[in-house]
C-alpha cells in the first residue's frame, strides 16, 4: 500500500497539503445542499446532480479513495485600493490557480497509477464533487459559520483539487472540534446579508456567485458589491481564524480591517496561519491585479481583455461580465473623473453594460445627467432604456453602504 506519509511529503515539497478521504457518500454535504434546495437558493452554477456532487462512487464506481490537496492563494500586492481602483477576491487575483494545481495533481495521478491505480481522475473545480467536502472528511479541516472551510496553517484562503483513485488509502479522521469560533463577525461583516445563519448561505445574495453571473445585477444589491468587481473577501478577512495573535494579518493586506482590534488567543486551535512553508503561486499578485483600474477595464477590448486577464482565474467568464462590475463599482466610488469612461461604456455594444453604466452614471448625479439624457434619445434596447429613465429620475442615487 503507497503510504498516506510518502504522499505528505511529496506535496509538502511542493508547498501544499495533502489529506486522504474514504470514497464513501458526504452526509454532511448532502443535506446543506438538499436544504438550499429546499429554501430555493440553489444556483446555476453548480455541475452535476446532488448524487453525483455527493457521492464519489456514482460516476466512479471503483472509487476507493479521494487524495485532497490544497495550495493557498497568492499573496496581494502590498497597499490599499486607491480611488478609481476595483477590488478582485484573492483567488482570482494571480496566475490561474486551476492551471497550476492541476499541472501538480497530474503528476501525483502519475505515482498513483505506478502503485498499482487504474483510476486516478483529477478534479480541480471542473467537476461535481464537492471538494471542500472531501478536504473536511479527509481530516485537512472544519467549516466556519461563514461556511468557508478552515485548514489550520493555512487559514481559508487556499485552492483545493483532488484524485479521484481505486487504491484503498488510509484516510484521515476528521478534525476535532470541528467548528470555528463563532465569534459573529463573519455574519455581521457579510455586505449582502448572504449569511443567514451560521453555516447557512444564500448564495444568490453572495457577490462570489453575482459578480460571476450574467445579466443584470440586482439594483438593490449592487451598493453592496463597493469597489469588488470580482467575488469577494470579505468573510474571510474578519474571520480570527485567519490571524495569529501578536502578528499582522496574513489575509486582508487590504486596509479593510478595523484598525484598533487585537485577536487574543487566535492561532491557539489553527496554529501558524502565515502559511510561510505552504506555497502554490511563486510571487506575490502585481498591483494592477490586485487593484485593477476600473476606467481601463470598462473600455478595455477583446485583446486588450486578455492579454491583462487571460491568464488569471476570472478570465473564463469574458470580459462584458467584468466590465458590468467595473461599471458598478465606478457607480459605487461616486468619482465625477468617472464619466468619461462610463459615457463611453453607456455606448457600449453589449447592452448589459450600457445598463449598468448607466446607473453608474446616475450615481454620479448631475454630472451623468447630460449624458444619460443623451443616450435616451438613440437607445432601443427596453431595459438599457429603463435604467437610463431610473437614473436620470434620481432612483439609483447615492445611499449609505
Ligand atoms: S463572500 Fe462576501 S457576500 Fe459572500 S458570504 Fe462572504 S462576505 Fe458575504
Ligand atoms: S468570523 Fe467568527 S464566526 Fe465567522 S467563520 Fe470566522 S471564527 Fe467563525
Amino acid at each position: 500500500m503507497l503510504a498516506t506519509v510518502q504522499l505528505r511529503e511529496w506535496a509538502a515539497r511542493r508547498g501544499l497539503v495533502l489529506g486522504i478521504a474514504p470514497a464513501g457518500p458526504f452526509s454532511r454535504g448532502e443535506a446543506a445542499l438538499k436544504w438550499r434546495v429546499e429554501q430555493g437558493l440553489a444556483t446555476p452554477f453548480a455541475a452535476g446532480s446532488l448524487e453525483e456532487r455527493c457521492r464519489p462512487g456514482v460516476l466512479y464506481p471503483g472509487a476507493r479513495s479521494l487524495v485532497v490537496v490544497a495550495g493557498p492563494h497568492p499573496r496581494p500586492a502590498a497597499g490599499a485600493p486607491g480611488p478609481g481602483r476595483g477590488r478582485v477576491a484573492r483567488y482570482a487575483m494571480g496566475p490561474d490557480y486551476h492551471r497550476l494545481l492541476r499541472g501538480h495533481l497530474q503528476g501525483l495521478a502519475g505515482i498513483l497509477c505506478q502503485a498499482g491505480a487504474s483510476l486516478a481522475a483529477v478534479q480541480v473545480d471542473n467537476g461535481p464533487l464537492l471538494e471542500r467536502e472531501a478536504a473536511c472528511l479527509a481530516g485537512l479541516g472544519y467549516y466556519g459559520a461563514s461556511c468557508n472551510l478552515i485548514i489550520p496553517g493555512l487559514g481559508t484562503a487556499f485552492a483545493l483539487g483532488l484524485v479521484v483513485t481505486d487504491l484503498e488509502l488510509e484516510p484521515g479522521k476528521p478534525l476535532a472540534p470541528a467548528t470555528c469560533r463563532n465569534c459573529g463577525r463573519c455574519l455581521a461583516a457579510c455586505p449582502t446579508g448572504a449569511l443567514l445563519a451560521p453555516g447557512r448561505l444564500d448564495p444568490q445574495r453572495c457577490l462570489s456567485y453575482l459578480t460571476q453571473k450574467r445579466g443584470l445585477i440586482p439594483p438593490e444589491l449592487r451598493p453592496a458589491m463597493g469597489s469588488y468587481i470580482w467575488g469577494c473577501d470579505v468573510c474571510q478577512e474578519v474571520c480570527p481564524e485567519n490571524y495569529r495573535a501578536g502578528e499582522p494579518p496574513s489575509l486582508p493586506e487590504t486596509g479593510l480591517l478595523p484598525t484598533g482590534l487585537s485577536w487574543p488567543g487566535v492561532g491557539d486551535k489553527a496554529g501558524s496561519l502565515t502559511g510561510g512553508a505552504f506555497r502554490l503561486h511563486s510571487d506575490r499578485v502585481a498591483p494592477h491585479l490586485t487593484y485593477p483600474e476600473l476606467a481601463t477595464i470598462i473600455t478595455l477590448d477583446r485583446a486588450g481583455f486578455n492579454q491583462i486577464f487571460g491568464s488569471t482565474a476570472l478570465a473564463w467568464r469574458g470580459k462584458t461580465v467584468l466590465q458590468r462590475n467595473a461599471a458598478i463599482a465606478l457607480g459605487n466610488q461616486g468619482d465625477p473623473a468617472a464619466l468619461v469612461p462610463l459615457q463611453q461604456a453607456l455606448h457600449a455594444p453589449a447592452a448589459i453594460l450600457r445598463a449598468h453604466a448607466a446607473w453608474a452614471l446616475g450615481r454620479l448625479g448631475a454630472t451623468g445627467h447630460p449624458a444619460l439624457a443623451a443616450a435616451l434619445a438613440t437607445e432601443a434596447d427596453a431595459i438599457v432604456r429603463r435604467e437610463i429613465k431610473e437614473a436620470l429620475e434620481g432612483r439609483c442615487s447615492r445611499q449609505p453602504l
